[in-house]
């Protein structure tokens, strides 16, 4: 089968071409996905089997409340483009990337579960990349219903690990602990964003990279699929974590400003019921790998 992963030169992109080094992967210099006419090329030109989209415009919490137009049009449009191209070029098998960002800020239960993903809107700081997700679920749906083809969906947590982005404006949470203690210096007093207390499922990104074959192969249904781990740390536990994997002494403090949704963490039962039992990353170890290689490199 010939796959074709778009995104391939991103975060998560990175990772899954160390473990599936036979697909096919492109970025935005091979193809500007927010261009119709050039994804319809390129898709004439790989004639992929199978396509999984990672391909996205994606953000910390600030790059996220600070552009949400263009967070909104970017991920609309990509979206938009690779399915309808997707399917004229008479690809069967769509398997797209959402996030637990695409559900609603706040939920009755926790954890929440697929079929809460319209029940209220996505929280305010990523707002329209949280609808923006939603709707390229809805167009997966669609075109399943329509078109009798297997688009679908699945939604991980936060990801975390080597090869993240570690630049200061767009880095996620975990990308910016690691640097702060990796360029601590013993003595310093680190500062936090928040009070320290949301909590998040962090999911290591080989665990994510390892599921995502399975789910090619077996993931065939209109549930936006939860792929996290049980564990829900608190913001707090994890610069605690992340200390002592730093062995340094440094002491640190919450400003109290922004904090984002308090907590978004979801059930992955009917995950482990489609692929299996799977020996997650926990976060204290995913942590330890992820600092070891920021050194190094
Ligand atoms: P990333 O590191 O920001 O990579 C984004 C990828 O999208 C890059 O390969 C980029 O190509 C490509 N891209 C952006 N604009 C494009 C365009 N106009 N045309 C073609 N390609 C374009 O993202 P990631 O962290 O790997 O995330 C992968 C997927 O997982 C995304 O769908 C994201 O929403 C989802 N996700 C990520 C997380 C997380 O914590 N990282 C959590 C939940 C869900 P260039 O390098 O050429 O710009």
């Amino acid at each position: 089968m010939r796959v074709l992963v778009t995104g391939g030169s991103g975060f998560v992109g990175k990772r899954l071409q160390r473990y599936k080094s036979n697909w096919a992967y492109i970025s935005s210099k091979d193809c500007n996905l927010m261009d119709q006419h050039a994804c319809d090329q390129m898709l004439r030109k790989y004639k992929p089997d199978a396509i999984i989209h990672l391909a996205a415009r994606v953000g910390g919490i600030k790059e996220n409340a600070e552009n949400q137009a263009t967070f909104y049009y970017e991920n609309v449009t990509m979206n938009t483009n690779l399915l309808e191209c997707a399917y004229r070029n008479n690809v069967k098998r769509v398997l797209s990337s959402l996030s637990t960002c695409a559900f609603p800020n706040i939920l009755c239960e926790y954890p929440f579960s697929e079929k809460d993903i319209f029940n209220g809107p996505p929280a305010e700081t990523n707002f329209s990349y949280g609808y923006a997700k939603r709707s390229l679920h809805v167009q997966s749906l669609s075109y399943r219903k329509q078109y009798g083809v297997n688009y679908s969906t699945f939604c991980p947590s936060n990801v975390y690990g080597p090869n993240d982005s570690f630049n200061d404006e767009s880095s996620h949470f975990v990308a910016a602990l690691i640097k702060k203690f990796a360029e601590a210096k013993n003595g310093d007093t680190l500062c936090f964003w928040g009070t320290g207390k949301p909590l998040r499922q962090q999911l290591y990104v080989d665990d994510l990279v390892k599921i995502l074959p399975v789910l090619l192969e077996k993931h065939n249904s209109d549930i936006p699929l939860i792929v996290a781990l049980k564990e829900n740390l608190s913001i707090e536990n994890m610069v605690q974590a992340c200390l002592r994997v730093s062995k340094k002494n440094v002491d640190y403090y919450f400003d109290g400003s922004l904090d984002g949704q308090y907590r978004k963490d979801g059930d992955n039962s009917r995950l482990l019921k489609l692929i299996g039992e799977f020996k997650f990353t926990s976060f204290e170890e995913g942590v330890k790998k992820t600092y070891e290689w920021y050194n190094g490199n």
